[in-house]
């Protein structure tokens, strides 16, 4: 369509809705003074630390020294955990912290084809519904270049630094640990560094799994893995703007990439300058990062990775040749760039955690009128006392990001003055504070679209 029809469609749209607009102003979506406090707290200085501090360990392979102070993927699981300790003891004591040990299966990536490992979790538990999770994490294990057979096979003990791989995504997990550690939020928020991505994702897949089997239900879950470079392997620097991926299995729509536009509204609110570029693809094309370990579960999840990324810095032995300096380390990193990454992760973070939780069993009906009927089913009744009312959110099929909002009211069911032939339809909670959840839409032709109920 062209964009003038676009603009029709909408024109007829907005002659119907003049009367809601004052009320529509009035509960403009703002960003929340506490949150955008807490974003403040965050420094190119303090995600530095936390890369300088994990490369410090030369590697963390998974199967790498567990015992040594100071070196392999044991120094980097006490470095992390004693930081988190630190943290929460300097912020109210709130955070539960936690080595979630697990036995790791790999026959080709392993060596033996097993080894312990330990996701490290800090736990901000919900006020409202501690059940409900929002994870934030990066993965802290690392490899070198034989991680490939090809060029050797498994190498625990030589170096692997993972500055931007992915000890970049841990500093993020820290990062947001650090400036929301004083806040309570009615959903859990865990603040993670995952092990044992590089083995075949398997700290997160035990972790999704342990979440799953004991009745949890992960609201949303963000990876951050390869996002502290800002120069591309081309040498342009893109330093306002960072790729956001989520998983769609079906049809237009999905809960992660309602999150995924959800970030991009979020990013207005609070990171002016710096935002999420939406890419509609479950990750990089043929590759995987830990959000896939919650999605294959039926938990939303989505991943930030820089803008471009230097193959040169992943996965490599440190070397020099033909003049080219090969290897992950620090020195290709732009800690602001990671700073700003880690600033957009806490405010959606803290947005969803606050937020009621997304309504479910959103459905439309629209046909053979020129206005829709929005109806969804209300979260909880342990959520009554946070539910300000709901707005319901359009936009043209072959639009990006949603367009337009409308008051939902307060009960379960709205009207709203949208030609649903030509536009998708969806429903956001809001709560008593100003803060949104994410949008949730209808499911079209057996499309896994809009959240399960629960
Ligand atoms: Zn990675």
């Amino acid at each position: 369509m062209s964009p003038k029809g676009q603009r029709w469609i909408w024109a007829a749209a907005t002659l119907a809705v003049v009367a809601a607009a004052s009320s529509a102003q009035e509960s403009a979506w703002r960003a929340d003074p506490e949150i955008a406090k807490r974003l403040a707290r965050i420094t190119p200085a303090q995600v530095q630390e936390t890369v300088i501090a994990l490369v410090a360990c030369g590697t963390r392979h998974s199967a790498s020294e567990s015992e040594s102070g100071d070196r392999g993927i044991g120094a980097a699981r006490r470095w992390l955990v004693e930081k988190l300790r630190a943290i929460s003891a300097a912020r109210g004591g709130r955070l539960q912290v936690e080595e979630e040990w697990t036995d790791l299966v790999s026959a080709t990536r392993l060596p033996g084809g097993k080894a312990r490992g330990a996701n490290v979790i800090a736990r901000l538990v919900g006020t409202v519904e501690p059940d409900r999770i929002v994870v934030v994490s990066g993965h802290y294990d690392s490899i070198n270049s034989k991680y490939d057979l090809r060029r050797g096979g498994i190498d625990p003990v030589g170096d692997a630094p993972g500055a931007d791989d992915d000890a970049s995504g841990t500093a993020v997990a820290v990062a947001c640990a650090e400036a929301l550690a004083d806040l309570q939020f009615p959903m859990t928020v865990e603040f993670c560094a995952m092990t044992a991505e590089e083995q075949g994702l398997l700290g997160s897949e035990a972790h999704a799994k342990k979440l799953k089997e004991s009745g949890k239900f992960v609201e949303l879950a963000i990876t951050n893995d390869i996002v502290g470079a800002s120069r591309g392997e081309d040498g342009i620097v893109r330093n306002r703007f960072v790729r956001l991926f989520s998983p769609c299995p079906a049809g237009l729509d999905s809960p992660a990439r309602n999150l995924a536009r959800h970030a991009v509204d979020v990013a207005k609110l609070y990171t002016p300058g710096f935002e999420p570029v939406l890419v509609f693809r479950a990750d990089r094309y043929g590759r995987g990062g830990d959000h896939t370990s919650f999605e294959k579960l039926g938990f939303p999840g989505i991943r930030f990775t820089e803008p471009r990324e230097d193959y040169r810095h992943q996965h490599q032995d440190v070397r020099e040749e033909s003049g080219v300096r090969y290897g992950d380390l620090p020195e290709h990193l732009d800690f602001e760039y990671l700073a700003h990454v880690a600033r957009l992760n806490a405010a959606l973070v803290a947005e969803v955690a606050s937020a009621p939780p997304t309504p479910s069993d959103v459905r439309v009906n629209g046909a053979l009128r020129h206005d829709t009927t929005v109806s969804w089913k209300a979260p909880a009744a342990v959520w009554a006392s946070q539910v300000a009312g709901f707005e319901v959110v359009a936009r043209s099929t072959t639009a990006a990001t949603w367009e337009k909002q409308f008051p939902g009211g307060t009960e379960s069911s709205a009207v709203v003055p949208v030609v649903l032939d030509d536009a998708v339809v969806g429903v956001r909670a809001v709560s008593k504070t100003g803060r949104r959840s994410a949008a949730s839409v209808p499911v079209e032709r057996g499309a896994a679209e809009s959240r399960p109920a629960r």
